[in-house]
């Protein structure tokens, strides 16, 4: 899948549509989903043009991949659910390509938390 320059999370990027920041360094952008499907629903992207975790994965700089998981940890201690930080943990989701639901191509991980998740949309196995 080649990468659309005009896909929502790219406007954001240039700054050509708001977001609810929460957290940005040179890598990586994190701002609140502005449909948020639980208490806490924040989203972190990488600022580089990658179309889900798997482009990401094969494309991206070693920089890029350890800021991006770095700024996880750095929103999840940010909005208090990190184990570590006596918080009581989240869940993390990279939608991908059509099976995965994945609306925006652009990246992103989903952080939620801030109340029990249950097993709703996850497949038993
Ligand atoms: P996905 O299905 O994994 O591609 O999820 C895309 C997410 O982006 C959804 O949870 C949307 O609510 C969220 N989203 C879409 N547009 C915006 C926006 N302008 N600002 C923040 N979140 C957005």
């Amino acid at each position: 899948m080649s990468y659309d320059e005009n896909n929502i999370f790219a406007k954001i990027l240039r700054g050509e549509i708001p977001c609810n920041k929460i957290y940005e360094d040179d890598f990586v952008l994190s701002f609140h989903d502005i449909n948020p499907q639980k208490k806490i629903h924040v989203l972190v992207i990488p600022k580089g043009s990658y179309t889900d975790v798997d482009d990401f994965s094969k494309r991206a700089s070693k920089d890029e991949i350890s800021s991006l998981m770095q700024a996880v940890a750095e929103v999840c201690k940010i909005n208090k659910l990190s184990l570590s930080e006596g918080g009581n943990g989240f869940r993390l989701i990279a939608n991908t390509g059509p099976d995965g639901s994945q609306e925006v191509p652009h990246f992103h991980y989903h952080v939620m938390g801030g109340e029990p998740m249950g097993l709703r949309g996850l497949r038993k196995v």
